[in-house]
């Protein structure tokens, strides 16, 4: 365990902007009564809260960063209903992800689009958090290696390799995302390795590449000690401080015994 690990709260279509000020600041609250210097935090919320998010963020010096849920592989023009890099830059934003399930299937978005928006993104300064996996009939007939290595391909073919360190890679099969049901964590343990043989494979061997999937601060600890994930993408347990903010500390905590 030797990268920082990341934690990153998928806030998704939840919490209007005094709602986002309100959590925000309650995470505030609980890293100024102890820091948490062994991982990275981030929170991605609605577009709509992302400016005063930033903002508190700012004014109150909270170490934690903003990332955006969604960017449009265009830089301008008519693109109704999209958001740019530039805009999202202006407003402090450091991270967006891309390539998450819930776009792929209830928005059309499809391996093409989720090539073009990463290299716009990395193009325009903006880190990505890539996510890929499976969903349920390609885990039973057993065809998730590959068919996360195919994601893994798709999305990666014409990126620019000086922006591989922009990257990060978050597996999330479909199956354990909002369901209750995680992968255990010999299935994310054999994930991670084959995730990171491919990452390594392209020249890429120090993305960080994180597990997402009905985390929770019960099994946090155990994913990223047995399981190695290098951090977790976290929709529902995020969207309180205290589920969120335990599943900080539990990772925190593991990480700074195994230093
Ligand atoms: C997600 O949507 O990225 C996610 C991991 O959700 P949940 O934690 O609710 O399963």
């Amino acid at each position: 365990m030797t990268v920082k690990p990341l934690i990153v709260g998928n806030w998704k279509m939840n919490h209007d902007y005094v709602e986002a000020l309100h959590l925000t600041q309650q995470i505030g609250v609980v890293l100024k009564n102890k820091s948490r210097e062994h991982v990275d935090i981030a929170v991605a919320p609605p577009f709509v809260d992302i400016r005063s998010v930033g903002s508190i963020i700012e004014s109150e010096r909270i170490p934690i960063s903003l990332s955006a849920q969604h960017v449009s592989m265009f830089e301008s023009g008519a693109h109704t209903g999209e958001v740019s890099v530039n805009m999202l830059k202006r407003l402090g934003v450091k991270s967006v992800i891309v390539g998450h399930s819930e776009r792929r299937t209830m928005y059309g978005q499809t391996d093409e689009v989720v090539a073009a928006t990463l290299q716009a993104a990395t193009r325009g300064g903006l880190e990505v958090i890539f996510c890929c996996g499976e969903n349920l009939e390609v885990r039973d007939s057993n065809d998730h290696l590959s068919f996360v290595s195919g994601q893994i391909d798709r999305a990666f073919s014409g990126f620019d390799k000086k922006n591989f360190s922009m990257v990060t890679v978050a597996y999330e099969p479909i199956w354990a995302i909002g369901t209750g049901r995680t992968a255990d964590t010999e299935q994310v343990a054999e994930m991670m390795a084959h995730v990171r043989s491919e990452l390594t494979g392209r020249s890429m061997p120090d993305t960080r590449v994180l597990y997402g999937g009905s985390v929770t601060a019960d099994n946090a600890a155990e994913l990223a000690t047995t399981g190695h994930a290098g951090g977790f993408l976290v929709g529902g347990a995020s969207l309180k401080v205290e589920s969120f903010m335990a599943i900080v500390e539990a990772v925190d905590d593991c990480y700074a015994r195994n230093r």
